[in-house]
């Protein structure tokens, strides 16, 4: 049976609406396959499982914390549809739950993000309203459409519905797996390791849960260590999933609180995480994805005989861009 969601967009998420997605999101989001390698066993002494959301639905997580949040709406809200500010794995989210859903969806994009995902975008059936990233508010434009024609706007990470949509992922790796020693997730602004968190705290308690970031990105470690949240430019990174310059004020509350540490890896350890997928695994992974299995690689010594979760974000990258990364 369906809980009814939770009113107010102001409240911080708990297990209870991790659990609660998960019956939203059944049938319609992928239950992603957990994978292992011998390989990767023996490069890290350990039992690693990796959960594959390279192979979710539109080709990233973000599916699940998007169909969550907007199957959550109200009558009215659903007459009126979404709007959503995203050039990347979060619009196609939005927009592919509101085709499913039968609402109409509007994604705000700068104009210069990649043809192929405006495309794509303009695939799952949203309207897409183009901006100037230089000279144009981004914010501005989302609201004057929401206020204009009564559109809901759903934010990529911080809103309790998207972050325990996103928990879902480590609840089914849990379910599959038991517990683990170590478990690590990529961080951009933290609704992925913050609904982890959720899901590690009361599936597996002991765990050892690892934020990992880019290391021209690190504002979360930064925020992490100052225990305030920490803003900062908008860093150059090959990691665009994680091009984030703060975390938001519902995922930072759940990360100071269930999260171990934050972690950092370079764009170079990155591209080699992508080639081990690749080459040794067989599978496309973009490079924000990467970011868990490289900081297990960087940091394996202490990972000598555990059991160790990874999360491997999304796959979504231009082949060109995909074949000159690994040319390098
Ligand atoms: C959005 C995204 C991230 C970061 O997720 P947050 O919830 O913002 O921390 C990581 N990897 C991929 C592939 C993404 O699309």
């Amino acid at each position: 049976m369906l809980t009814s969601p939770r009113p107010s967009e102001l409240f911080t998420p708990t297990y209870a609406d991790v659990t609660a997605a998960a019956q939203r999101i059944a049938g319609h989001a992928t239950r992603t396959p957990v994978l292992t390698s011998r390989t990767a066993n023996e490069m890290l002494g350990a039992q690693v499982f990796f959960k594959a959301e390279n192979l979710q639905r539109m080709g990233a997580f973000k599916f699940r914390g998007a169909f969550n949040a907007l199957s959550c709406f109200d009558a009215d809200q659903r007459r009126a549809g979404v709007v959503a500010f995203s050039s990347g794995n979060h619009a196609q989210g939005v927009a592919l739950s509101a085709q499913l859903l039968g609402m109409p969806a509007t994604i705000v994009m700068p104009q210069d993000a990649p043809a192929a995902k405006i495309v794509a975008t303009r695939g799952y059936g949203a309207s897409v309203v183009l901006f100037d990233r230089y000279t144009e508010d981004r914010e501005a434009i989302c609201k004057a459409i929401a206020d204009k024609h009564g559109q809901t706007m759903i934010p990529p990470f911080d809103h309790p519905h998207v972050i325990a949509g996103q928990g879902t992922a480590a609840k089914e790796l849990f379910e599959e797996v038991g517990e683990l020693d170590t478990l690590f997730v990529c961080l951009g602004g933290g609704g992925l390791l913050s609904g982890s968190a959720l899901s590690t705290r009361a599936l597996s308690p002991k765990t050892k849960l690892y934020g990992v970031e880019p290391e021209a990105g690190n504002d979360g470690q930064q925020s992490f260590r100052a225990g305030h949240i920490v803003h900062i430019d908008t860093p150059k990174t090959i990691a665009d999933g994680a091009q984030t310059q703060h975390l938001g004020h519902h995922t930072f509350e759940i990360i100071r609180r269930d999260v171990d540490d934050i972690l950092t890896v370079s764009d170079a350890e990155l591209v080699e995480a992508m080639r081990f997928f690749a080459s040794r695994m067989k599978i496309i992974v973009e490079p924000t994805g990467c970011l868990g299995f490289a900081a297990a690689l960087k940091r394996k010594d202490p990972l000598q005989g555990q059991r160790v979760g990874v999360i491997i974000s999304g796959g979504n990258v231009d082949m060109a861009r995909f074949c000159s990364l690994l040319a390098t």
